[in-house]
């Protein structure tokens, strides 16, 4: 084998240089015949490891799984196997014990390999993307960058499958932890000062064209980054996500997920929500609660006042502009009593208000004690820890892409913060 790979070695260099007349390969060229040949090796070698494994069958009887009797192996059977270093076909000893109508492989269970034609790695690569993008997209994309040839139909079952599969974790971790009261082990080394918790309902579209209700959760730290400006950037880091239909399930679920990440031993618990009950009336309880804080989301509440801003002067007026940058000022750095009080200021003494702006009323007076984004302030080392929003759109993204209760919990990626102040007028 050594001596084969330094014969294609020499091929690939004479390729590479132009010699036996022909053009010198480009940049592009280049890579893809290079890569192609590591596939090949990769190929090869996995063949023969996996070939190798069933090597022993010769030695062998083997147990019935039915009846116990030890019954000697049939033959082989071959079967279509798809990984990320090419299409295979791997023999794998086959037993069959008539008497009990029941036959086995042993290499694949001891592999774990189920129905599916594609190795768990490409499983996982699949349902990853199928996560993300159309599925027909995804398999061009398996197609063209990995040389995996399979149908959409597939990238969907294996998706579903995935998701599936990791529906029935966390409703058997829900399970144990309600039932048994037994709880997950914390599964950080180093115990987060602060652990937040966020959550939002999306509205995810599916393929019939019909809404449908469905909340995430995401659990993470922060960390301070500095941008090319010189600010202070504050992003999410180590997000998990957690996803459900009903809230309760959603909750447990974002609990379990935080007592993995040391909620139990953190110091605070941020709970980030906007305005829904089902937030406030189920996560924040599961935590003890002096070291709860509760914020409601900086940007869902400046919503409020630009939409009540824009109902007295018109949409995009001036004025509108104009007290609505002030009132999101002033919820920041004094607190949501002033605000309230300006609110009520545009209340007209003779009539009834308009409607949004009696709502953000409404809104300001059941949600103040989430709204002490002053007191936030000082107690973080930047204001922008703590007004939340941070994740909202990743989260976002990541659920109503995926919408199979594909609980992420491998991603391990920033995503930008808020700006500092939302003294501009949210889009749409
Ligand atoms: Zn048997």
């Amino acid at each position: 084998m050594t001596e084969a790979f330094r014969e294609q070695l020499e091929a690939l260099y004479a390729w590479s240089n132009g010699e036996h007349g022909g053009k010198e390969p480009t940049a592009m060229q280049t890579e893809e015949r290079v890569r192609e040949w590591i596939r090949q090796i990769g190929e090869d070698t996995q063949v023969l490891l996996l070939g190798g494994m069933d090597r022993n069958r010769r030695k062998g009887k083997k147990p019935c799984p039915v009846c116990g009797e030890e019954i000697y192996w049939n033959g082989y059977e071959p079967r279509q196997y798809i990984t990320l270093l090419g299409e295979m076909q791997i023999e794998r000893a086959y037993y069959h014990h008539g008497a009990c109508h029941c036959g086995w492989v042993p290499l694949d269970e001891r592999l774990g390999l189920g129905a599916s034609e594609l190795s768990p790695f490409v499983q996982e690569m699949v349902s990853y993307l199928g996560g993300f993008m159309p599925f027909a997209q995804a398999q061009v994309y398996l197609e063209k960058y990995q040389n995996i040839h399979i149908s959409h139909d597939a990238v969907n079952n294996t998706t579903v499958m995935v998701g599936q599969e990791l529906r029935e974790k966390q409703e058997e971790a829900i399970q144990q932890a309600w039932e048994e009261c037994e709880l997950p082990d914390c599964e950080v080394d180093t115990l987060p000062e602060r652990l937040y918790v966020s959550a939002d309902g999306i509205n995810h579209l599916l393929p019939d064209g019909q809404g449908k209700e469905i909340k995430v959760a995401a659990v993470y730290e922060t960390e301070e980054r500095r941008n090319k400006k010189g600010e202070i950037e504050i992003h999410a880091v180590d997000i998990d996500y957690v996803v459900a239909t009903d809230p309760e399930t959603l909750a447990r679920a974002a609990y379990l997920q935080a007592v993995k990440r040391g909620a139990e031993l953190a110091e605070e618990v941020i709970i980030l929500g906007d305005g829904a009950s089902w937030i406030w009336n189920r996560i924040p309880p599961m935590s003890p609660k002096p070291k709860v804080t509760e914020v409601l989301d900086f940007y869902h509440a400046s919503e409020y006042i630009w939409d009540a801003g824009n109902a007295v002067w018109g949409q995009g007026a001036k004025e509108a502009k104009h007290w609505g940058e002030k009132q999101c000022h002033a919820l920041k750095h004094n607190g949501p009593v002033r605000v309230l009080g300006a609110l009520r200021a545009l209340d007209p003494a003779d009539d009834s208000p308009p409607e949004p702006v009696a709502k953000a009323i409404t809104y300001f007076e059941n949600q103040a004690h989430r709204m002490d984004y002053p007191s936030c302030t000082q107690r973080g080392t930047s204001d922008r820890q703590w007004f939340g929003r941070k994740c909202r759109q990743t989260s976002r993204r990541h659920a109503s892409q995926s919408s199979r209760y594909a609980l992420e919990s491998r991603t391990r990626r920033g995503c930008r913060s808020c700006p500092c102040c939302y003294s501009q007028q949210p889009l749409g």
